[in-house]
Protein backbone atom coordinates (compact mmCIF):
# COMPACT_ATOMS: atom_id res chain seq x y z
CA UNK A 1 0.00 0.00 0.00
CA UNK A 2 2.85 1.95 0.29
CA UNK A 3 3.79 3.84 -2.83
CA UNK A 4 6.78 5.68 -1.84
CA UNK A 5 9.88 4.27 0.23
CA UNK A 6 9.86 6.06 3.47
CA UNK A 7 12.60 7.98 4.78
CA UNK A 8 13.49 6.73 8.35
CA UNK A 9 12.21 8.95 11.15
CA UNK A 10 15.27 10.57 12.87
CA UNK A 11 16.62 11.25 8.89
CA UNK A 12 13.28 13.31 8.61
CA UNK A 13 13.38 15.05 11.79
CA UNK A 14 17.03 15.74 10.39
CA UNK A 15 15.67 17.73 7.69
CA UNK A 16 12.59 18.99 8.43
CA UNK A 17 10.36 20.44 10.96
CA UNK A 18 6.90 19.10 10.96
CA UNK A 19 3.78 21.62 11.04
CA UNK A 20 0.55 19.88 12.10
CA UNK A 21 -2.82 20.92 11.99
CA UNK A 22 -5.63 18.64 13.90
CA UNK A 23 -9.52 18.88 13.07
CA UNK A 24 -11.64 16.89 15.55
CA UNK A 25 -15.10 16.44 14.76
CA UNK A 26 -17.37 15.82 17.93
CA UNK A 27 -20.40 13.91 17.65
CA UNK A 28 -22.88 15.89 20.41
CA UNK A 29 -24.92 14.07 22.57
CA UNK A 30 -28.19 15.86 22.14
CA UNK A 31 -31.55 13.74 22.26
CA UNK A 32 -32.47 14.99 19.04
CA UNK A 33 -30.98 16.60 15.62
CA UNK A 34 -29.22 20.00 15.44
CA UNK A 35 -32.34 21.62 13.23
CA UNK A 36 -34.81 19.17 13.48
CA UNK A 37 -36.82 17.26 16.53
CA UNK A 38 -35.70 13.52 15.27
CA UNK A 39 -34.54 11.31 17.44
CA UNK A 40 -30.47 10.55 17.70
CA UNK A 41 -30.56 7.21 19.14
CA UNK A 42 -27.81 5.17 17.77
CA UNK A 43 -28.27 1.70 16.22
CA UNK A 44 -31.88 2.37 15.30
CA UNK A 45 -33.51 0.45 12.10
CA UNK A 46 -32.10 2.92 9.17
CA UNK A 47 -33.99 5.81 8.18
CA UNK A 48 -36.45 5.43 10.91
CA UNK A 49 -35.12 8.39 12.73
CA UNK A 50 -35.98 10.99 9.91
CA UNK A 51 -38.15 13.57 8.93
CA UNK A 52 -38.81 16.23 6.09
CA UNK A 53 -35.91 18.99 7.53
CA UNK A 54 -33.00 16.13 7.80
CA UNK A 55 -33.76 14.69 4.51
CA UNK A 56 -33.89 18.09 2.60
CA UNK A 57 -37.25 18.02 1.49
CA UNK A 58 -38.60 20.99 -0.10
CA UNK A 59 -40.83 23.19 1.82
CA UNK A 60 -39.30 21.79 5.13
CA UNK A 61 -37.63 24.49 7.74
CA UNK A 62 -35.05 24.49 10.33
CA UNK A 63 -35.19 25.08 13.60
CA UNK A 64 -31.72 25.51 15.98
CA UNK A 65 -31.44 22.75 18.57
CA UNK A 66 -30.68 24.98 21.80
CA UNK A 67 -28.85 22.32 23.82
CA UNK A 68 -27.00 22.17 20.90
CA UNK A 69 -25.65 25.85 20.69
CA UNK A 70 -24.97 25.75 24.82
CA UNK A 71 -22.33 22.72 24.36
CA UNK A 72 -21.14 24.68 21.63
CA UNK A 73 -20.36 27.30 24.16
CA UNK A 74 -19.71 24.80 26.89
CA UNK A 75 -16.57 23.58 24.65
CA UNK A 76 -15.47 26.98 23.48
CA UNK A 77 -15.37 28.32 27.36
CA UNK A 78 -13.37 24.92 28.37
CA UNK A 79 -10.58 25.64 25.50
CA UNK A 80 -10.21 28.95 26.50
CA UNK A 81 -12.10 30.34 23.09
CA UNK A 82 -14.19 33.65 22.95
CA UNK A 83 -17.48 33.60 22.49
CA UNK A 84 -18.98 35.23 19.57
CA UNK A 85 -21.74 37.54 20.43
CA UNK A 86 -23.71 37.35 17.38
CA UNK A 87 -22.86 34.56 14.21
CA UNK A 88 -25.03 32.78 11.80
CA UNK A 89 -24.76 29.52 10.10
CA UNK A 90 -23.95 29.03 6.75
CA UNK A 91 -24.89 26.69 3.62
CA UNK A 92 -21.26 24.67 2.76
CA UNK A 93 -22.48 23.45 -0.88
CA UNK A 94 -21.98 20.12 -1.91
CA UNK A 95 -23.33 17.31 -3.93
CA UNK A 96 -22.94 13.73 -2.16
CA UNK A 97 -25.33 11.09 -1.72
CA UNK A 98 -25.21 10.76 1.80
CA UNK A 99 -26.12 14.88 2.53
CA UNK A 100 -29.51 14.49 1.13
CA UNK A 101 -29.95 18.60 1.35
CA UNK A 102 -27.30 19.38 -1.50
CA UNK A 103 -25.32 21.54 1.22
CA UNK A 104 -24.22 21.09 4.58
CA UNK A 105 -25.37 23.59 6.98
CA UNK A 106 -22.26 24.56 9.29
CA UNK A 107 -20.51 27.62 10.34
CA UNK A 108 -18.23 29.43 8.15
CA UNK A 109 -16.58 32.60 8.59
CA UNK A 110 -18.45 33.24 12.21
CA UNK A 111 -18.09 29.92 14.37
CA UNK A 112 -19.40 30.26 17.69
CA UNK A 113 -15.88 29.98 19.49
CA UNK A 114 -12.63 31.15 18.74
CA UNK A 115 -8.93 32.14 19.66
CA UNK A 116 -8.62 29.21 22.67
CA UNK A 117 -6.06 27.02 23.49
CA UNK A 118 -5.40 23.68 25.54
CA UNK A 119 -2.59 22.70 27.35
CA UNK A 120 -1.64 18.83 27.44
CA UNK A 121 1.15 17.08 28.83
CA UNK A 122 3.81 15.09 26.89
CA UNK A 123 7.05 13.14 28.97
CA UNK A 124 6.21 15.72 31.81
CA UNK A 125 6.41 18.92 29.80
CA UNK A 126 3.38 20.99 28.93
CA UNK A 127 2.95 21.58 24.85
CA UNK A 128 0.12 24.50 24.48
CA UNK A 129 -2.00 24.05 21.42
CA UNK A 130 -3.81 26.80 20.15
CA UNK A 131 -7.31 26.56 18.99
CA UNK A 132 -8.36 28.99 15.71
CA UNK A 133 -11.82 27.67 16.16
CA UNK A 134 -15.25 26.14 17.21
CA UNK A 135 -17.81 26.10 15.28
CA UNK A 136 -21.00 23.97 15.14
CA UNK A 137 -22.66 21.33 12.07
CA UNK A 138 -24.40 18.78 11.19
CA UNK A 139 -23.17 15.18 10.45
CA UNK A 140 -24.42 13.68 7.27
CA UNK A 141 -25.93 9.93 6.54
CA UNK A 142 -24.21 6.74 6.10
CA UNK A 143 -22.75 4.86 3.16
CA UNK A 144 -22.80 1.51 3.11
CA UNK A 145 -20.98 0.17 -0.27
CA UNK A 146 -22.50 -3.65 -0.61
CA UNK A 147 -21.19 -6.57 -3.01
CA UNK A 148 -17.38 -5.75 -3.09
CA UNK A 149 -14.57 -6.88 -1.19
CA UNK A 150 -13.02 -4.12 0.54
CA UNK A 151 -16.52 -2.27 1.94
CA UNK A 152 -15.22 0.51 -0.26
CA UNK A 153 -17.17 2.05 -3.32
CA UNK A 154 -14.74 0.56 -5.86
CA UNK A 155 -15.98 -3.01 -6.86
CA UNK A 156 -19.63 -2.90 -5.13
CA UNK A 157 -22.22 -3.73 -6.94
CA UNK A 158 -24.81 -1.32 -4.37
CA UNK A 159 -24.74 1.29 -1.79
CA UNK A 160 -27.07 1.91 0.69
CA UNK A 161 -28.17 5.01 2.59
CA UNK A 162 -28.78 5.63 5.96
CA UNK A 163 -30.24 9.53 6.90
CA UNK A 164 -30.20 8.36 10.70
CA UNK A 165 -27.49 10.46 11.36
CA UNK A 166 -27.80 13.45 9.11
CA UNK A 167 -28.66 15.80 10.52
CA UNK A 168 -26.95 14.50 14.30
CA UNK A 169 -25.13 18.39 15.70
CA UNK A 170 -21.33 18.34 15.59
CA UNK A 171 -19.03 20.48 16.88
CA UNK A 172 -15.41 20.71 14.63
CA UNK A 173 -12.53 21.99 16.45
CA UNK A 174 -9.94 23.62 14.75
CA UNK A 175 -6.22 23.94 15.99
CA UNK A 176 -3.76 27.02 14.62
CA UNK A 177 -0.88 25.44 13.03
CA UNK A 178 0.70 23.61 15.77
CA UNK A 179 4.74 24.83 15.49
CA UNK A 180 7.14 23.40 17.73
CA UNK A 181 6.80 20.01 18.71
CA UNK A 182 9.45 18.85 16.75
CA UNK A 183 10.08 14.97 17.02
CA UNK A 184 7.30 14.87 19.79
CA UNK A 185 4.85 15.75 16.76
CA UNK A 186 3.65 12.03 16.87
CA UNK A 187 2.82 12.31 20.65
CA UNK A 188 1.88 16.10 20.90
CA UNK A 189 -1.14 14.96 18.47
CA UNK A 190 -2.12 12.11 20.31
CA UNK A 191 -1.94 13.67 23.52
CA UNK A 192 -4.13 16.96 21.82
CA UNK A 193 -7.36 14.38 21.24
CA UNK A 194 -6.56 12.58 24.32
CA UNK A 195 -7.28 15.85 26.34
CA UNK A 196 -9.31 16.74 24.41
CA UNK A 197 -11.88 13.69 24.49
CA UNK A 198 -11.68 13.81 28.15
CA UNK A 199 -12.60 16.78 28.24
CA UNK A 200 -15.74 16.97 25.98
CA UNK A 201 -16.31 13.68 28.12
CA UNK A 202 -16.17 16.37 31.44
CA UNK A 203 -18.58 18.24 30.41
CA UNK A 204 -21.55 16.01 29.42
CA UNK A 205 -22.18 17.06 26.14
CA UNK A 206 -20.80 13.54 24.50
CA UNK A 207 -19.46 10.49 25.45
CA UNK A 208 -16.74 10.88 22.58
CA UNK A 209 -16.09 7.59 21.86
CA UNK A 210 -13.98 7.22 19.03
CA UNK A 211 -14.47 3.34 18.05
CA UNK A 212 -18.06 4.37 17.80
CA UNK A 213 -17.29 7.11 15.41
CA UNK A 214 -18.59 10.51 17.70
CA UNK A 215 -14.89 12.19 17.70
CA UNK A 216 -12.82 11.64 14.80
CA UNK A 217 -10.15 13.29 13.78
CA UNK A 218 -8.25 14.69 10.59
CA UNK A 219 -4.48 15.07 10.77
CA UNK A 220 -3.01 17.82 8.53
CA UNK A 221 0.23 17.35 8.47
CA UNK A 222 3.60 19.65 6.30
CA UNK A 223 7.15 20.02 6.56
CA UNK A 224 9.46 22.51 5.87
CA UNK A 225 12.89 22.41 6.14
CA UNK A 226 14.72 23.16 9.42
CA UNK A 227 15.25 26.76 9.87
CA UNK A 228 12.73 27.46 7.09
CA UNK A 229 9.84 30.22 7.97
CA UNK A 230 7.05 29.47 5.16
CA UNK A 231 4.93 26.17 5.56
CA UNK A 232 5.22 23.73 3.49
CA UNK A 233 2.25 21.96 1.51
CA UNK A 234 0.09 19.93 3.88
CA UNK A 235 -1.99 16.50 3.34
CA UNK A 236 -5.14 15.84 5.35
CA UNK A 237 -5.25 12.30 6.52
CA UNK A 238 -9.07 12.24 7.21
CA UNK A 239 -10.91 10.10 9.64
CA UNK A 240 -8.01 8.72 12.11
CA UNK A 241 -9.99 7.17 14.53
CA UNK A 242 -8.28 6.12 17.49
CA UNK A 243 -5.41 7.70 19.63
CA UNK A 244 -3.04 4.98 18.47
CA UNK A 245 -3.94 6.26 15.36
CA UNK A 246 -3.50 9.65 15.62
CA UNK A 247 0.10 9.56 16.60
CA UNK A 248 0.56 6.89 14.06
CA UNK A 249 -0.75 8.49 10.79
CA UNK A 250 1.38 11.78 12.00
CA UNK A 251 4.81 9.80 12.59
CA UNK A 252 3.99 8.24 8.61
CA UNK A 253 3.12 11.46 7.25
CA UNK A 254 6.22 12.43 8.25
CA UNK A 255 7.95 10.05 6.93
CA UNK A 256 6.78 10.22 3.84
CA UNK A 257 6.71 13.78 2.96
CA UNK A 258 10.62 13.61 3.78
CA UNK A 259 10.99 10.51 1.40
CA UNK A 260 9.02 12.78 -1.13
CA UNK A 261 10.58 15.88 -0.57
CA UNK A 262 13.91 14.51 -0.14
CA UNK A 263 13.54 12.92 -3.51
CA UNK A 264 12.85 16.39 -5.08
CA UNK A 265 9.25 15.75 -5.68
CA UNK A 266 5.83 18.09 -4.57
CA UNK A 267 3.46 17.42 -2.42
CA UNK A 268 -0.06 17.33 -3.51
CA UNK A 269 -2.35 19.01 -1.40
CA UNK A 270 -4.98 16.35 -0.77
CA UNK A 271 -7.20 14.07 1.14
CA UNK A 272 -5.62 10.58 2.00
CA UNK A 273 -6.94 7.58 3.73
CA UNK A 274 -5.51 6.12 6.99
CA UNK A 275 -4.91 2.21 7.14
CA UNK A 276 -5.06 0.92 10.41
CA UNK A 277 -3.72 -2.52 9.42
CA UNK A 278 -0.49 -0.89 8.66
CA UNK A 279 -0.32 2.44 9.73
CA UNK A 280 0.08 3.87 6.38
CA UNK A 281 -2.20 6.43 4.30
CA UNK A 282 -2.95 6.48 0.65
CA UNK A 283 -4.17 9.12 -1.69
CA UNK A 284 -7.26 10.46 -1.24
CA UNK A 285 -9.20 13.16 -3.59
CA UNK A 286 -7.14 16.16 -4.08
CA UNK A 287 -9.01 18.84 -1.67
CA UNK A 288 -11.16 21.19 -2.38
CA UNK A 289 -10.72 25.11 -1.68
CA UNK A 290 -13.30 26.66 0.85
CA UNK A 291 -14.37 28.79 -2.51
CA UNK A 292 -15.52 25.47 -3.99
CA UNK A 293 -18.10 25.02 -1.43
CA UNK A 294 -19.92 28.57 -2.59
CA UNK A 295 -20.20 29.00 1.04
CA UNK A 296 -23.31 31.61 1.96
CA UNK A 297 -25.32 32.61 5.30
CA UNK A 298 -27.96 30.16 5.82
CA UNK A 299 -31.18 31.91 5.17
CA UNK A 300 -33.59 30.08 6.78
CA UNK A 301 -31.91 30.31 10.26
CA UNK A 302 -31.96 33.23 12.21
CA UNK A 303 -28.37 34.16 13.79
CA UNK A 304 -27.26 32.68 17.02
CA UNK A 305 -26.54 35.41 19.90
CA UNK A 306 -25.78 33.77 23.15
CA UNK A 307 -26.45 36.87 25.74
CA UNK A 308 -23.31 37.35 28.09
CA UNK A 309 -25.03 36.86 30.96
CA UNK A 310 -25.61 33.18 29.49
CA UNK A 311 -22.34 32.48 28.62
CA UNK A 312 -21.22 33.97 32.34
CA UNK A 313 -23.79 31.39 33.97
CA UNK A 314 -22.44 28.61 31.40
CA UNK A 315 -18.91 29.42 32.53
CA UNK A 316 -19.35 29.46 36.61
CA UNK A 317 -21.36 25.70 35.89
CA UNK A 318 -18.20 24.42 33.79
CA UNK A 319 -17.12 21.07 35.86
CA UNK A 320 -13.16 21.16 37.02
CA UNK A 321 -11.74 20.46 33.94
CA UNK A 322 -9.59 17.20 33.50
CA UNK A 323 -6.11 18.60 33.41
CA UNK A 324 -6.76 20.31 36.82
CA UNK A 325 -8.32 17.85 38.19
CA UNK A 326 -5.91 15.22 37.46
CA UNK A 327 -3.09 17.42 38.97
CA UNK A 328 -4.98 17.77 42.15
CA UNK A 329 -5.69 14.13 42.51
CA UNK A 330 -1.90 13.38 41.91
CA UNK A 331 -1.35 15.85 44.61
CA UNK A 332 -3.53 13.70 46.97
CA UNK A 333 -2.35 9.79 46.07
CA UNK A 334 0.99 11.27 45.54
CA UNK A 335 2.33 9.92 42.49
CA UNK A 336 5.29 11.28 40.20
CA UNK A 337 3.97 12.46 36.96
CA UNK A 338 4.77 9.29 35.32
CA UNK A 339 2.56 7.27 37.84
CA UNK A 340 -0.26 9.43 36.96
CA UNK A 341 0.36 8.66 33.15
CA UNK A 342 -0.04 5.12 33.56
CA UNK A 343 -3.23 5.88 35.95
CA UNK A 344 -4.52 7.57 32.90
CA UNK A 345 -3.15 5.47 30.59
CA UNK A 346 -4.75 2.99 31.36
CA UNK A 347 -7.99 4.85 31.54
CA UNK A 348 -8.32 4.29 35.49
CA UNK A 349 -8.74 7.53 36.72
CA UNK A 350 -12.73 7.48 37.28
CA UNK A 351 -12.60 3.70 38.38
CA UNK A 352 -9.76 4.75 41.57
CA UNK A 353 -11.65 7.92 42.40
CA UNK A 354 -14.94 5.96 42.60
CA UNK A 355 -13.13 2.89 44.74
CA UNK A 356 -11.65 5.76 46.97
CA UNK A 357 -15.06 7.58 47.06
CA UNK A 358 -16.43 3.52 48.59
CA UNK A 359 -14.26 4.19 51.21
CA UNK A 360 -10.80 2.51 49.75
CA UNK A 361 -7.67 3.96 51.07
CA UNK A 362 -6.21 5.62 47.66
CA UNK A 363 -3.13 2.97 47.39
CA UNK A 364 -5.08 0.15 47.75
CA UNK A 365 -7.37 1.58 45.13
CA UNK A 366 -4.36 2.24 42.88
CA UNK A 367 -2.86 -0.79 43.47
CA UNK A 368 -5.97 -3.48 42.85
CA UNK A 369 -7.23 -1.28 39.54
CA UNK A 370 -3.14 -0.73 38.02
CA UNK A 371 -2.20 -4.43 39.41
CA UNK A 372 -4.33 -7.37 39.03
CA UNK A 373 -7.49 -5.66 37.47
CA UNK A 374 -4.94 -4.00 34.45
CA UNK A 375 -3.74 -7.53 33.94
CA UNK A 376 -6.99 -8.99 33.48
CA UNK A 377 -8.14 -6.49 31.46
CA UNK A 378 -5.21 -6.48 29.26
CA UNK A 379 -5.42 -10.21 29.39
CA UNK A 380 -9.29 -10.06 28.34
CA UNK A 381 -8.57 -7.33 25.34
CA UNK A 382 -11.18 -4.89 27.44
CA UNK A 383 -11.18 -1.72 28.73
CA UNK A 384 -10.50 -1.61 32.59
CA UNK A 385 -14.14 -0.09 32.94
CA UNK A 386 -15.82 -2.57 30.96
CA UNK A 387 -14.52 -5.66 33.93
CA UNK A 388 -17.75 -7.07 35.48
CA UNK A 389 -16.45 -5.84 38.78
CA UNK A 390 -17.35 -2.61 40.52
CA UNK A 391 -15.15 -0.34 42.55
CA UNK A 392 -17.79 -0.23 45.60
CA UNK A 393 -16.48 -4.19 44.91
CA UNK A 394 -12.71 -3.33 44.95
CA UNK A 395 -13.65 -1.15 47.88
CA UNK A 396 -15.14 -3.93 49.63
CA UNK A 397 -11.96 -5.83 48.94
CA UNK A 398 -10.08 -3.46 50.37
CA UNK A 399 -12.23 -3.39 53.52
CA UNK A 400 -11.99 -7.01 53.93
CA UNK A 401 -8.00 -6.89 53.59
CA UNK A 402 -7.87 -4.04 55.90
CA UNK A 403 -9.51 -5.80 58.82
CA UNK A 404 -7.37 -9.26 58.06
CA UNK A 405 -10.14 -11.50 57.47
CA UNK A 406 -8.23 -11.56 53.69
CA UNK A 407 -4.37 -11.96 52.88
CA UNK A 408 -3.38 -10.36 49.11
CA UNK A 409 -3.50 -13.72 48.08
CA UNK A 410 -7.07 -14.36 49.18
CA UNK A 411 -8.24 -10.67 47.91
CA UNK A 412 -6.70 -11.60 44.34
CA UNK A 413 -8.84 -14.93 44.70
CA UNK A 414 -11.97 -13.08 45.87
CA UNK A 415 -11.28 -10.60 42.85
CA UNK A 416 -11.34 -13.34 40.43
CA UNK A 417 -14.22 -15.13 41.70
CA UNK A 418 -16.45 -11.66 41.44
CA UNK A 419 -15.17 -11.43 38.19
CA UNK A 420 -15.98 -15.24 37.42
CA UNK A 421 -19.67 -14.18 38.12
CA UNK A 422 -19.81 -16.00 41.42
CA UNK A 423 -21.29 -12.39 43.00
CA UNK A 424 -19.46 -10.08 45.31
CA UNK A 425 -17.20 -9.80 47.29
CA UNK A 426 -18.75 -11.47 50.85
CA UNK A 427 -20.61 -13.85 48.51
CA UNK A 428 -16.84 -14.87 46.74
CA UNK A 429 -16.01 -15.96 50.27
CA UNK A 430 -18.05 -17.48 51.60
CA UNK A 431 -18.46 -19.80 48.60
CA UNK A 432 -15.13 -20.48 48.15
CA UNK A 433 -14.08 -20.42 51.94
CA UNK A 434 -11.78 -17.92 51.52
CA UNK A 435 -11.35 -15.91 54.99
CA UNK A 436 -7.93 -16.11 56.72
CA UNK A 437 -7.58 -18.42 59.16
CA UNK A 438 -7.01 -16.60 62.36
CA UNK A 439 -8.46 -19.30 64.60
CA UNK A 440 -5.31 -19.29 67.13
CA UNK A 441 -6.04 -22.92 68.24
CA UNK A 442 -6.33 -23.90 64.27
CA UNK A 443 -3.21 -22.34 63.47
CA UNK A 444 -1.52 -23.40 66.28
CA UNK A 445 -1.77 -26.93 65.59
CA UNK A 446 -0.86 -26.42 61.65
CA UNK A 447 2.17 -24.45 63.19
CA UNK A 448 2.82 -28.10 65.42
CA UNK A 449 2.54 -29.98 62.32
CA UNK A 450 4.45 -27.82 60.35
CA UNK A 451 7.33 -28.08 62.89
CA UNK A 452 7.05 -32.01 63.60
CA UNK A 453 7.24 -32.77 60.14
CA UNK A 454 10.19 -30.41 59.86
CA UNK A 455 12.34 -31.14 62.44
CA UNK A 456 15.76 -30.75 61.01
CA UNK A 457 14.76 -27.21 59.82
CA UNK A 458 12.74 -26.60 63.13
CA UNK A 459 16.49 -26.94 64.92
CA UNK A 460 18.11 -24.64 62.54
CA UNK A 461 15.60 -22.23 64.19
CA UNK A 462 16.62 -23.19 67.09
CA UNK A 463 20.02 -22.66 66.88
CA UNK A 464 19.35 -19.28 66.04
CA UNK A 465 19.11 -19.24 61.90
CA UNK A 466 16.06 -17.32 62.42
CA UNK A 467 16.08 -17.02 58.50
CA UNK A 468 14.83 -20.33 58.23
CA UNK A 469 11.28 -19.74 59.71
CA UNK A 470 10.42 -18.77 56.10
CA UNK A 471 10.49 -22.36 55.06
CA UNK A 472 8.08 -23.56 57.88
CA UNK A 473 5.58 -20.27 57.58
CA UNK A 474 5.45 -21.69 53.99
CA UNK A 475 4.63 -25.14 55.17
CA UNK A 476 2.06 -23.70 56.72
CA UNK A 477 0.87 -21.16 54.52
CA UNK A 478 0.69 -24.91 52.04
CA UNK A 479 -1.15 -26.83 54.77
CA UNK A 480 -4.19 -23.99 55.16
CA UNK A 481 -4.37 -22.92 51.56
CA UNK A 482 -2.87 -19.83 52.10
CA UNK A 483 -5.52 -18.71 54.08
CA UNK A 484 -3.28 -18.15 57.20
CA UNK A 485 -1.87 -14.70 58.32
CA UNK A 486 1.75 -15.04 57.46
CA UNK A 487 3.24 -12.81 60.04
CA UNK A 488 1.28 -14.13 62.71
CA UNK A 489 1.97 -17.66 61.46
CA UNK A 490 5.98 -16.86 61.66
CA UNK A 491 5.26 -14.92 65.39
CA UNK A 492 4.13 -17.96 66.57
CA UNK A 493 6.75 -20.21 64.79
CA UNK A 494 9.50 -18.50 66.89
CA UNK A 495 7.05 -18.57 69.81
CA UNK A 496 6.89 -21.91 69.96
CA UNK A 497 10.73 -22.55 69.16
CA UNK A 498 11.61 -19.97 71.89
CA UNK A 499 13.36 -17.93 69.95
CA UNK A 500 12.97 -14.53 69.51
CA UNK A 501 12.05 -12.88 66.44
ZN1 LIG B 1 -35.32 15.20 11.05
Amino acid sequence: MTVTELVSYEDALAAYDPVMGLEVHVELGTKTKMFCGCATTLGAEPNSQTCPTCLGLPGSLPVVNATGVESAIKIGLALNCEIAEWCRFARKNYFYPDMPKNFQTSQYDEPIAYNGYLDVDVDGEVFRVEIERAHMEEDTGKSTHVGGATGRIHGASHSLLDYNRAGIPLIEIVTKPIVGAGDKAPEVAKAYVTELRELIKSLGVSEARMEMGQMRCDVNLSLRPQGADKFGTRSETKNVNSLRSVERAVRFEIQRHAAVLGAGGTIIQETRHFHEEDGSTTSGRVKEEAEDYRYFPEPDLVPVAPSRAWVEELRGGLPELPRVRRNRLREEWGLSRHEMQSVLNAGAIDLITATIDEGAPADQARKWWMGELARRANEDGVELAALPITPAQVARVCALVKEGSLNDKLARQTIEGVLAGEGGPDEVVTKRGLKVVSDEGALGTAVDEAIAANAAIADKIRGGKVAAAGALVGAVMKATRGQADAARVRELILEKLGVEG
